[in-house]
């Protein structure tokens, strides 16, 4: 029987930096496969339809749903995200590691469908610091600067629900753990 690739879940606040890690990762670390996205938010300056996400209407992401065709999904500021289960099963199931880079809600959820993954909780250097990010991610008004902040102080308590800790306070640094994270699962032993 092929043994399992690895369903390696990084998620953590917004503003933590999971996205700068996950890219930088990719970039470093040919030997795993990356869930692209289903959202219902607009593609950004630069972003394209199935490498960045799958840019779905409301009504096709609906009918994900309704098919079942998600395995986990959330509404993140006013926009659906969610895995397509497909791809990230018949990866893992074939053998292949897949990383998802997905918020907090999301990552709950493929703990109870799958709590064989391995959870990755990224946190900022500090909170000043988060507050920055937020702050310098542009488009903020003061209303969904103080939404965003305070959202972030709640998902802070999540991390107990993690295997492990990365604190975003250099990029590289952070990126070096995230490998000797998937390094180390890969080696582990599994007692039956
Ligand atoms: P952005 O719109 O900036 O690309 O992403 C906004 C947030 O949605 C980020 O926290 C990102 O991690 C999260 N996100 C992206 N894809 C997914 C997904 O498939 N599921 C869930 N639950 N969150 C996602």
């Amino acid at each position: 029987m092929t043994p399992r690739g690895l369903l390696i879940v990084v998620s953590g606040p917004s503003g933590a930096g999971k996205g700068t890690i996950c890219k930088s990762l990719i970039s470093e670390y040919k030997d795993i496969g990356i869930s692209v996205s289903a959202t219902t938010r607009e593609p950004r300056d630069g972003e394209v339809d199935g490498k960045n996400y799958f840019f779905l209407k409301k009504e096709k992401f609906q009918s994900m749903i309704h098919n079942d065709e998600l395995l986990e999904y959330a509404k993140v500021y006013q926009n659906y995200y969610g895995t397509p289960k497909k791809f990230v099963l018949d990866k893992v199931l074939s053998g292949e590691d897949v990383l998802l880079e997905i918020d907090i809600q999301g990552a709950l959820q493929v703990k109870e469908k799958y709590p064989e993954g391995i959870f990755v909780f990224i946190l900022p250097p500090s909170m000043e610091e988060l507050k920055n990010r937020i702050i310098n991610r542009g488009s903020e008004t003061e209303d969904s600067f103080k939404l965003r902040y305070s959202s972030a102080l709640d998902e802070m308590s999540f991390i107990k629900d993690y295997d492990y800790f990365i604190i975003n306070d250099e990029i590289h640094k952070a990126t070096s753990k995230l490998i000797c994270i998937i390094e180390a699962e890969k080696n582990r032993i599994i007692s039956n």
